[in-house]
C-alpha cells in the first residue's frame, strides 16, 4: 500500500491500457528487452503496490521503479495520456519513504537541500574548478569522473546571474524573470550571459529575483516531494510579478511547468509562465524582433533534450533559432532516444548510462560534424564525456548569440 501523499492515483494509473505502443521508445527497454524496464512494466508494478500485491519497499519495486531515466519517450507515444512523468515521480516518493535508508538520506539530502544553496554550489565549484586544473578526476570514485570529464573548463571564479535587473535594449515587451538555476550559474555562466542578451534584445527587462532557488526537478525525481514542494514553494513567490519566467536548462523549465501540481497557492499561474529558453527565442526571431542571419556555409547536428522534446514537446525551436544563426541543421536521431543522463540517473546506473552515451556519441559522430548543439546541462556534460574533445557541444542560444556577435547585431549592452 501506499504510504505518502505523493502517490500515483488510480485514475492516472488505469489510463494505461497495456498496448505496448510506448516500448520501442524506452531507453531502459531497448538496453535490456525486459517487460520490467519498460513502461508498462513499470506500471503494472505501481498497480501491484497500489492493490497492495507489492510493497515499494521490497527491492524488487526499487529494482524495476528505481532504472527509470524519467525521461518520459513514453508519455510522448502513449495514445492514452497516461502521465507518465508525474506517476514515476509519485512512485519515486513512495520508495524513498518506505526504503529509508542512508542512500536516501543522503539523496534527499544533496538534491532536496544542498542543491539550493547558492554558496555551497559555488565553493563545490571552486573544488571542481581546481580538480580539472591539477587533473585530478581519476582521484574521483570511478561513477563520477565521466561528469568531471563532460564538464566545461570551469572559472575559478563562479559568476552569478542572481539579483541582476538590466533594462530591455529598445522598446520593453514585458519582463522576465530569469531562474538562475542549480549548475547553470556556476558551471553554465556563457549560455545565462547569451540568455540574458537575447532576450533584452527581444524586449523584455531581465531580473533574476535573489530569492529564488532550484527548480526541485532533481529533488522531486529523486523521490524528495517534500523537498522538492518547498523549493517550488519559495520560487512561486520569489518569481511574483514577472511576465514569464525563463529557464535556459530544459530539465528545469519542464519542472517549472509542473508546478501546479507541486505548489497549491499559485504554482498553476506560474506555471502558466513558465518558458523554455528556446520557446521564447524562436517567437521573437519569428516575430522578426531578433534577426535571421544568412547562411555560414558550416553545419551543426542537433540533440533533443528529453525533457524539451518529450516533456515539453518542443523540437523546432531550437533548430529555427540555430538556422536563423545560419547554421545547417543535421538530425542525428529521429527516435531522440535519451543520450543516458537522466539527471543523477547516470550516477547510479554507471554501465547502462555509459551505453546510452555511447550510442548517442556515435550518432554524432556518424555525421562527420565538430559541432552538436544540446539545450540541457545533463545531456551536454553526458555527450561531452562521450565524445572526442574536438567535438564542441554547446547551448543553441550560445551559438546564436556568437552569430550576432560576430556580425556585431546584439545592440547595446
Ligand atoms: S503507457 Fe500508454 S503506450 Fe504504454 S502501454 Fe500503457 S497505454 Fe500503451
Ligand atoms: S520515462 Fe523513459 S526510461 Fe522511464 S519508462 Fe518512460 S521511456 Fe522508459
Amino acid at each position: 500500500m501506499w504510504r505518502t501523499p505523493w502517490a500515483p492515483i488510480p485514475e492516472e494509473l488505469q489510463r494505461c491500457v497495456e498496448c505496448g505502443l510506448c516500448l520501442p521508445h524506452c531507453p531502459t527497454f531497448r538496453l535490456t528487452g525486459s517487460e520490467t524496464s519498460s513502461p508498462r512494466g513499470r506500471i503494472n508494478v505501481m498497480r501491484a503496490a497500489a492493490a497492495g500485491v507489492v510493497d515499494p519497499a521490497a527491492p524488487v519495486f526499487a529494482d524495476i521503479i528505481g532504472f527509470c531515466l524519467q525521461c518520459r519517450a513514453c508519455e510522448a507515444a502513449c495514445a492514452s495520456l497516461m502521465p507518465y512523468g508525474r506517476v514515476i515521480e509519485g512512485a519515486r516518493a513512495e520508495m524513498a519513504a518506505a526504503r529509508p535508508t542512508p542512500t536516501t538520506w543522503l539523496r534527499r539530502l544533496l538534491l532536496g537541500r544542498w542543491v539550493g544553496r547558492r554558496r555551497l554550489l559555488q565553493a563545490a565549484s571552486v573544488g571542481a574548478a581546481l580538480l580539472q586544473r591539477v587533473g585530478g578526476g581519476h582521484w574521483l570514485p570511478r561513477r563520477f569522473r565521466p561528469v568531471v570529464a563532460g564538464l566545461r573548463r570551469l572559472p575559478l571564479r563562479p559568476p552569478t546571474s542572481a539579483g541582476c535587473d538590466l533594462p530591455a535594449i529598445g522598446v520593453q515587451v514585458g519582463v522576465a524573470g530569469l531562474l538562475t538555476g542549480c549548475v547553470m550559474d556556476p558551471w553554465f555562466g556563457p549560455v545565462h550571459e547569451a540568455t540574458i542578451t537575447l532576450l533584452r534584445r527581444a524586449g523584455f527587462r531581465v531580473i533574476a529575483p535573489k530569492g529564488q532557488t532550484c527548480c526541485g526537478a532533481m529533488a522531486a525525481h529523486e523521490g524528495a516531494a517534500a523537498e522538492a514542494r518547498k523549493l517550488a514553494a519559495r520560487n512561486v513567490v520569489a518569481f511574483a510579478g514577472v511576465d514569464i519566467v525563463v529557464s535556459d536548462a530544459a530539465g528545469c523549465s519542464a519542472h517549472l511547468k509542473e508546478y501546479g501540481h507541486w505548489v497549491d497557492n499559485g504554482g498553476s499561474e506560474f506555471a502558466d509562465k513558465a518558458r523554455d529558453v528556446t520557446e521564447v527565442v524562436a517567437e521573437a526571431i519569428t516575430a522578426g524582433s531578433l534577426p535571421r542571419l544568412p547562411t555560414n556555409g558550416r553545419a551543426v547536428a542537433v540533440q533533443d533534450p528529453c525533457h524539451l522534446r518529450h516533456a515539453q514537446r518542443i523540437s523546432d525551436p531550437p533548430r529555427l533559432i540555430l538556422e536563423a544563426a545560419g547554421y545547417r541543421v543535421v538530425e542525428i536521431d529521429p527516435d531522440g532516444l535519451c543520450c543516458g543522463a537522466g539527471g543523477a540517473w547516470s550516477l547510479f546506473w554507471p554501465t547502462k548510462s555509459a551505453e546510452l552515451g555511447d550510442r548517442k556519441a556515435a550518432q554524432i559522430q556518424g555525421t562527420g560534424l565538430q559541432l552538436v548543439a544540446s539545450a540541457n546541462p545533463g545531456c551536454e556534460i553526458q555527450l561531452r564525456a562521450h565524445l572526442p574533445h574536438a567535438i564542441r557541444v554547446a547551448h543553441p542560444i550560445e551559438l546564436y548569440a556568437e552569430a550576432l556577435a560576430s556580425v556585431n547585431c546584439l545592440g547595446e549592452s
